[in-house]
């Protein structure tokens, strides 16, 4: 059901502007908007939407600072919401500013993901003028806070409570070599390890008092314990459940005996685990490594997003699917999803599916971002065409 004919495919493929999207890639890249700072970008994108006839709303959804972008595409008649969402935070690297060259543009979120983001924003249009998109609607939001550790997804949680979420949803981050269907939960964690009293030189050490070097030794241990665990949870698809520890700090100089010693590292997840449950399970342990040392131990922790699952068979996964196909002529295998995005919390939140899809780039997270134009214009139609065979086919 979801293929729609070639001569769709075709017109809606003449609808796409090339022009169109380097020129709204690159001004959206040319406003610095790093994580929890992206109300600038944000208003540049509700311009150029503006511009083009679309109606904008801007809820805070609790981060006033950045409101965030929404449009709704009707078609009128009864159907599915299709959703594109695209998130125009970046991480806090120095700013490096656009540059078209050849097919690709360069610069900071020119990769992640404000590309993908101008390929939604095409797509809209392209619907918009093909006259064929007759049932159902698009849903189109930009947000910020995204990017781990400066964020940590609360206005997309916020926006979907508000309503801003539809019945599937298509998410133009720079992945496209499969269709993820299962993806890892991922928190963040940092262990304080603290003795009562000073740091004294060693030989002044008191003799009740407990060694944070030896609890932080110890603590160490039975994470790696515990990672052993873990490993026999395991997903042939997504791999194992894992505890990490990324770094440890302690001391000043060789005979000072110290007061605090802190690790952190990372907890990931299967998608048949709640994230409240690994938490307490996390708590749990240290606090036995806390008693038994004599140490007190406090724990932060940082939830980045849940697990994630997708239905292979969703009739939304179908229209994607086939819609690929006709378009490149090749097909696309399922696979997991090496990253936590925001399909995970349209999943864990919504339980709706989402697809991760978008343009051939790299760089991410480096200070040599970049996207494929001619990729852009292929998401665009991809993007155009999934919403017709999944709302109106
Ligand atoms: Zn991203």
């Amino acid at each position: 059901m979801p293929s729609i004919s070639p001569e769709l495919l075709a017109r809606l493929k003449s609808l796409v502007s090339r022009d169109r999207l380097v020129r709204d890639t690159v001004d959206l890249c040319s406003v610095y908007s790093r994580t929890g700072e992206a109300g600038p970008a944000l208003d540049r994108l509700a311009e150029i939407l503006t511009r083009d006839g679309f109606e904008v709303e801007r809820p805070a959804a609790g981060h006033p600072q950045a409101p965030a972008v929404a449009v709704r595409l009707k078609s009128g008649k009864p159907g599915p919401t299709l959703q594109f969402n695209g998130h125009l935070d970046t991480v806090h690297l120095p700013f490096v500013p656009p540059q078209v060259s050849g097919d690709r543009i360069t610069g900071t979120g020119s990769c992640d993901m404000k590309g993908g983001t101008a390929a939604a924003v095409e797509a809209l249009r392209v619907l918009r003028d093909c006259g064929e998109f007759t049932k159902g609607s698009i849903l189109f939001t930009g947000h910020d806070l995204h990017e781990a550790p400066w964020g940590d997804g609360r206005q997309l949680e916020q926006l979907i409570r508000l309503g801003y979420c539809g019945d599937a949803v298509l998410i133009p981050e720079y992945l496209n070599g499969c269709i993820p269907v299962v993806g890892r939960g991922l928190a963040t964690w940092r262990a304080t390890i603290r003795r009562s009293g000073p740091p004294v030189h060693e030989v002044m050490r008191p003799k009740d008092q407990p060694s944070v070097i030896d609890a932080g030794a110890e603590l160490i241990a039975r994470l790696r314990q515990y990672a052993t665990f873990l490993a026999g949870k395991n997903d042939p698809v997504a791999g194992s459940e894992t505890v990490f520890v990324g770094q440890v700090h302690s001391g000043e100089i060789f005979n000072q005996y110290p007061q605090e010693l802190w690790m952190e590292g990372t907890r990931r997840w299967l998608p048949s685990e709640s994230r409240h449950i690994v938490e307490q399970e996390f708590r749990g342990l240290v606090k036995q490594v806390a008693d038994r040392t004599k140490t007190e131990i406090v724990i932060d922790w940082f939830p980045v997003r849940d697990g994630f699952q997708l239905e292979p068979d969703h009739a939304f996964v179908r229209a994607f699917q086939d819609n690929y196909t006709a378009t490149t002529g090749k097909s696309l295998e399922f696979g997991a999803k090496p990253f936590c995005d925001d399909c995970n919390t349209f999943w864990s939140l919504a339980d709706i599916p989402g697809i991760t899809h978008g343009p051939n780039a790299g760089g991410a997270h480096t200070l040599e971002e970049w996207v494929s134009i001619d990729d852009l214009c292929r998401v665009a139609h991809l993007y155009a065409a999934t919403a017709i065979g999944y709302c109106v086919a």
